[in-house]
Parts: C-alpha cells; structure tokens; sequence
C-alpha cells in the first residue's frame, strides 16, 4: 500500500466539523466558550488534522493509517479543549507570582490592595468624576488626589497623567519643547518596556545636551552647557541599575542652587515613587518622593504602580507655577488617567494617610516580610506535602534572596526562605511548565536544576491552590508529565 493510498482512506476517516461540533466535549464547552467560537475552532482543529494527514505526518503519535474515526475524533476533541486553552491563556489571567519579585513588570507590578479594590468597585458606575456634589457644578478631575499627594509630600501642587513616561513626556515638551535640556550622561538611561531618555526628549521636541561622563559628571559640567537656549535641567534617577566604583554626580542641592542660580527649572524623573525612606526593611537604594521636595526640585515625577505601590499612574508634583502649566497644555488632555484609577491612587493614598501603608499597601507589607515569616509560611507548605505515597516531588527549604524589580532599588536583595522543588520523573523545565499551566498559573523560577518558589509574593490565601497544585504534581507525575 502507497502512503498515499493510505492517507487518502484515513482521510475518509477524517470527522466532519460537524461531527465535532455534536461531540460531548463540544457540547459541554459550548456554555463557556459560545457557538460562534467554538464553530472557528472545531474548523481550525479538523483543518489541521487533515494536513497532517495529507502529508504523511503521524497523528497522537501514530501514523496516519492506524487511525480510525473513532480514535480520530478522540484527537480532535483534545486539541479543540486545548486549542481553546491556549486561547484563553492569552487573554488577562490571575496568576500566582513565587517569583519573589515584589515589582514583577511582567506580571503587573504592583498588586492592589483590598481597599484599592473597592475603591475601583465604588467607581466603576457613575461617580463625581468632574462633578462636585457640594455645589452641583462640574468639579474638577482628580482633586482628591492632587491634594493628597500635596499633604503627603509637601509639594505645592500635583498632577497624575497615564504613566512615568508620559509624565516625562509632557514636562519635557511643556518646559523644554524648541530649546535644550541638559542631561548628564550617566543618566541616559533605558527603563524596561522601551523607555529611553533620548528617545523621549526627542519625541517632546527638546536638544537633548549631554554632559559629563557614563562614571563621573560635576557641577561645572552643567554650569558650562548652559546657553541661551537652555531651557531645563534634568535629572533621571538611573532606577534599574547603579554604577559603582570610580563615579560620581552632583547631589540634588548642588543642582538646585545651580538651577536657582541661572533661573532654570530643574526635572527629577525619580521613577520609582517611594515616598517614605523603607531603610528598617533593607531599601538602601532608593530617596524618598519627600526628601526630593524638601532639597527643592522644581518637578519630581514618578509611577503610581512601582514602590507607592498603587495603580499604573505618572504623578508629577513640584512648583504651583509649573504643575498649572503642564495642568493647562493640551497634551495633558491626552494623557489623563480615568475614574478607575484615581479610585485606586485615593484608596492607597488615603493608606498613607492613616499611616497604614505597610499593613494595607501589598507591595509595601511583601518587602517588610522578614526571612523568619516566610520560613514559617514555607514549613506549613512543606508538612502539608508530606507522606510517602507515591511521593515523586522532592521538596526541602532553602535561604535565597528576593528582589523587588520593577527597575526600583536595583542593589536591594530581601533575605528570604523558598521552598526547592526537584522531581524524580521531571526535568526542573518541565517542573517548570506544569505548575505555570496550572490553573491558577503558579510562577516561579529555576535555578541550579531545580524550581524555587518564594511565598515572599504569594497571598496567604493562594496558599491552598499552591498545595493543590504541588499534591497533584506529587503523585501523578507520569499523568503530568505526559502532558507536557
Ligand atoms: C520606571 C521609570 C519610568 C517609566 O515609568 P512608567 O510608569 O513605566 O511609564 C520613567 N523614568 C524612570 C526613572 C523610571 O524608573
């Protein structure tokens, strides 16, 4: 028999979409997934059974003419729940950060608090958005908020814009557009997701003016470039990494005398927007929003979802003169924030407020978190998991470091415990894989042949999913490794 002759008999064997469509399994995904999707992916599912069959290729690990429609069907029906699996898996999903990166870019940087949650729950009708209950007038965007960073960082006014980068975007072009601004060039930074200080400056219409060098820029490095054309000068706080040794840089009351000196405003984008100093948590690296006014930047911006710990927002605070202009240009029109997340900037400030930041604010309580908490978190966990029956999981503890990323406090490593994980049917990858395709996805990360999951980030209440998912990993490996 030719292998044509074969694949065209296996190809009568072939169900129709239709047959599919009739399947328990379709009839049973119909209710999550809707007629009309799951239509288009019974059709993708059949089309690509087919190819493989025209070209000879096996099917579930069999050659094509072993196949008959029943065991055919069957195939189908599998890769119709996965390839709406993988469909679903693409759209936002909760996942379990034991990564141990408190500010994960890649998994949303900050989480929010429960008290942010409401706030954005309160907000999510109709709410007094520009509307001022007092006096049935339109109230101005925002209010609550720029008084509330006002009071928590003793700027003269404040302004909350998309993100960092269009904070910056919108300084730059509203101080500097048509002029220079100058830069040191150890501050030419790029900041994960594509945000490079030329690249901005360009964009905002300024001539970027580099001065000094990558290690080392002085006072008089500035004082020289400054022309009659210099409208601004800025400083960017390197935030994702330090240079050490033989560097150095004016401090910020250097550059604030100079800048009131020439009668120049002078930009700090500081990124991350830590407002108190955390040194008793071990964040040596970074100043706080506060200290930054108090030495007298004329503009500070930073994000709302880095260390303040709050929703995706850029907060600009400084001079009344300056925030009204930036308040008053155009582009601010387009770089607004909406209702949602001036809800949830209210909800985490108002935390600050009352003080309550640390036992309120997630990504504030997970950096306080000490090794001895964790340990204890990490050994329930572990006296869960024990028993001998068909134990194929190998789980001890083991002291590690965590990280708090999102291109803050770059040199900060947070004492932890995390629970090591290593398998006798499964490569550390394919561990790996199986508790990131769970359901919820669990990351965590591999290191020395082994996956290392740290609680520092994981909800207490995430806990049992966690459990439930490393029991299923325990004793039927041979069923999940199979699957990946
Ligand atoms: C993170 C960062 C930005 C970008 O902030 P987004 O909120 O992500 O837009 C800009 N400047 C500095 C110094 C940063 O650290």
């Amino acid at each position: 028999m030719s292998p044509t002759k074969a694949s065209n008999s296996t190809l009568r064997q072939i169900p129709s979409i239709d047959q599919l469509l009739r399947s328990g399994t379709a009839a049973e995904m119909r209710k999550s997934v809707g007629s009309k999707q799951l239509t288009g992916l019974a059709r993708s599912v059949i089309g690509a059974i087919r190819d493989l069959v025209r070209s000879g290729g096996e099917v579930a690990g069999e050659p094509p003419e072993k196949h008959t429609t029943a065991s055919l069907l069957a195939e189908a029906e599998r890769r119709l729940v996965s390839a709406f699996e993988r469909e679903r898996l693409t759209g936002l999903t909760r996942v379990i950060n034991a990564t141990g990166v408190v500010l994960h870019t890649n998994l949303g940087r900050a989480p929010l608090s429960d008290e942010t949650v409401k706030a954005i729950q309160q907000a999510a009708r109709y709410c007094n958005l520009e509307y001022d209950t007092a006096s049935g007038s339109r109230g101005r965007r925002g209010v609550r908020v720029e008084s509330l960073v006002k009071a928590l960082t003793g700027a003269e006014d404040a302004l909350v814009v998309n993100n960092c980068a269009s904070a910056a975007l919108l300084i730059l072009t509203v101080l500097a557009k048509g002029g220079e601004t100058i830069v040191s060039r150890g501050e030419l930074v790029e900041i994960g997701g594509d945000f490079r200080i030329p690249d901005v400056m360009a964009t905002s219409g300024t001539r970027m003016v580099e001065v000094g060098t990558t290690n080392r820029t002085s006072i008089d490095d500035y004082r020289l470039a400054i022309t009659g054309d210099t409208r601004l000068l800025m400083r960017v706080h390197p935030s994702n990494y330090r240079i050490v040794g033989f560097a150095s840089s004016p401090s910020l009351s250097q550059l604030v005398d100079l800048a009131r000196e020439v009668k120049l405003p002078l930009y700090e984008d500081a990124g991350s927007g830590q407002l108190n100093e955390m040194i008793q948590f071990g964040v040596t690296d970074e100043f706080g929003i506060k200290e930054l006014v108090r030495v007298g930047a004329d503009v500070i911006s930073f994000s709302g979802d880095k260390l303040l710990g709050s929703a995706q927002a850029g907060v600009i605070v400084g001079k009344a003169e300056i925030v009204n202009r930036l308040r008053k240009h155009p582009l601010y029109r387009a770089l607004r924030v909406d209702k949602l997340r001036l809800a949830a900037l209210q909800a985490s400030l108002e935390s600050y407020q009352k003080a309550e930041e640390v036992a309120e604010i997630p990504t504030l309580h997970m950096i306080s978190l000490t090794q001895s908490e964790i340990r204890a978190r990490a050994q329930r966990i572990l006296d869960q998991l024990q028993s001998d029956e068909h134990n194929n999981l190998l789980v001890s503890l083991k002291d590690d470091l965590s990280a708090i990323g999102g291109g803050a406090a770059p040199t900060t490593r947070l004492e932890t415990t995390v629970i090591s994980l290593g398998h006798c049917l499964m490569s550390a990858e394919q561990l790996e894989r199986c508790l990131r395709t769970n359901q919820p996805p669990i990351i965590g990360r591999i290191s020395e042949g082994h996956v290392l999951l740290d609680l520092r980030t994981v909800y207490e209440d995430e806990e049992p999913a966690l459990v439930r998912a490393l029991q299923t990993i325990k004793t039927s490996g041979l069923t999940a490794l199979a699957s990946v």
